[in-house]
């Protein structure tokens, strides 16, 4: 699985997170059905141009590197930051491995000069373009036909571009780069750098082969972000990039799309501030389909605050309960029945196109099912069937907190010194010592699984983990 990530530019905000969500939700009911998963996330940190549909603009690293008055690295670096913080408080599980766009440029040129090669893309003015009318299927992820897009093209391209290509909705794999422009790598056209669709075609025919069961994106991509990497890897490869395309609709806010003028910018840390938990906006985020519209607003902020923490103090009540339950008792057959039929339309939920309004729907019946016997002294095997139930569900839905901030100030301080002692170790080449950080964290009781960008860690004792990003 390619899920398409953050161009690291700025910081992330509330409708890029639903996206993440969705496809963590993807991830979590693949391996319920017993598929193993191996999922990708590119950062993009390099080619993803202003007005990438014409082919103009500026890069937006390098915009945002003038306006912050800091090199594109560290603004890639900064921004990626903001991202990793902001998918791990909203429990939006690690992939396999995170890719950076910058690290593939070998690859996006081999994949460049194959398609010249093949007569799929040519050289015009130090710019490579590939050339759509060469590809017949282009235009169907979309619903375009290629005589469509040259007429919508051809009124918004600068006279310059304009007469580079051969015909107007052609799109940039190479471009070649200013003399002060200060992202660029040599190459057989003149130093440059890529366009943005040819990041994620090389890296998914490097990493994952040519053709993957799931890719993903928001619904601004379809077109032209996927339909230029379909053409870029199918024209290359002759096999179809993808078995099943994902694509998630936008988030609103108060009915506007999201844009820093109009005040619509929500982030994270915005709605922290207004006193909300990341995993109620989980909780409201899942309430509406992904293939829905979805309006956020203050208002439905705080009923989705109230919902989710019915649902977490109901499983931190029935926790209490199990630790001091003092007589066993065997649940009533109703009961049973009565759960049995809540897993199934759970289940059933998520296993439709990812359903979550109806998945949180049994979530809230097994919910009022809980209180009622919570409130009629319930013994221990009640409370294990209900238990078991919700931790069942939180597996799919992720609401509950993860531990990392259960571990007290001094335990989590002392972790992550060493964490960053071992990362700064490694990246000294001083193996011999890293790898002695490593035991002693072994020694106190923690697991590591450690990936390019971050650590995952577990406490085995208490089952608390979390994720340390150096
Ligand atoms: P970007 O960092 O702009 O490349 O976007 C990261 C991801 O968020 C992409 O998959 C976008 O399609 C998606 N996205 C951008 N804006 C929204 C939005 N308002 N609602 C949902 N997804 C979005
Ligand atoms: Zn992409």
């Amino acid at each position: 699985m390619y899920a398409c990530g953050p161009t690291v530019y700025n910081y992330p905000h509330i409708g890029n997170m639903r996206k993440y969500i969705a496809d963590d939700v993807l991830v979590r009911v693949l391996r319920q059905n017993n598929f193993e998963v191996q999922r990708f996330v590119n950062i993009t940190d390099v080619g993803h141009l202003t007005q990438d549909e014409f082919d103009t603009g500026e890069d937006k690293i390098v915009a945002a590197a003038r306006r912050e008055g800091k090199s594109p690295l560290a603004i890639a670096e900064f921004y990626s930051q903001a991202f990793f913080t902001d998918v791990d408080q909203l429990n939006v599980l690690p992939p396999e491995s995170y890719i950076k766009a910058s690290d593939h440029i070998p690859e996006m040129q081999q994949l460049t000069t194959r398609l010249i090669k093949k007569g799929h893309a040519y050289v015009s003015n130090g710019r490579v373009y590939f050339d759509v009318c060469s590809f017949e299927p282009y235009g169907r992820l979309s619903g375009n036909t290629v005589a469509q897009l040259q007429e919508r093209v051809r009124a918004e391209l600068k006279k310059e571009v304009f007469e580079q290509k051969r015909n107007p909705a052609d799109f940039a794999l190479w471009i070649k780069a200013e003399a002060n422009h200060i992202l660029q790598w040599p190459s057989p056209w003149g130093a440059g750098y890529p366009g943005w669709h040819i990041e994620c075609a090389a890296m998914i025919l490097k990493h994952l082969g040519d053709t993957i069961d799931v890719h993903t994106g928001g619904e601004d991509h379809i077109f032209p972000h996927h339909e230029d990497e379909i053409a870029e890897a199918q024209a290359a490869t002759g096999k179809p990039l993808a078995r099943t395309w994902l694509h998630v609709r936008h988030l609103f806010v108060e009915g506007k799309k999201m844009s820093k003028r109009a005040g619509t910018f929500i982030r994270v840390e915005d709605i922290k501030a207004k006193g909300f938990h990341p995993l109620a906006f989980r909780f409201l985020v899942l309430g509406t389909h992904y293939r829905s519209h979805l309006n956020f607003t203050w208002r439905s902020m705080r009923s989705a605050q109230e919902g989710w923490l019915r649902y977490v103090e109901t499983i931190r009540k029935l926790r209490e309960m199990q630790a001091t339950a003092q007589k066993n008792d065997s649940p009533p057959a109703e009961l049973l029945s009565r759960l049995k039929r809540i897993d199934v339309d759970f289940d059933k939920a998520l296993n439709d196109d990812l359903a979550t309004p109806r998945a949180l729907a049994a979530s809230s019946e097994l919910i009022g099912v809980s209180n009622t016997h919570l409130a009629g002294h319930a013994g221990l095997s009640t409370i294990n069937a209900l238990l078991e139930r919700f931790l069942h569900m939180d597996e799919l839905l992720g609401l509950l907190p993860h531990f990392d901030e259960q571990l007290s100030d001094n335990e989590q301080k002392n972790l992550y010194d060493l964490l960053a002692e071992r990362t700064r170790l490694r990246a000294a080449k001083e193996y011999a010592k890293a790898d002695a950080v490593r035991e002693s964290l072994q020694k106190m009781g923690y697991e590591l699984q450690e990936h390019d960008l971050h650590i995952r860690w577990t406490k085995i004792a208490t089952g608390q983990s979390g994720t340390f990003t150096p």
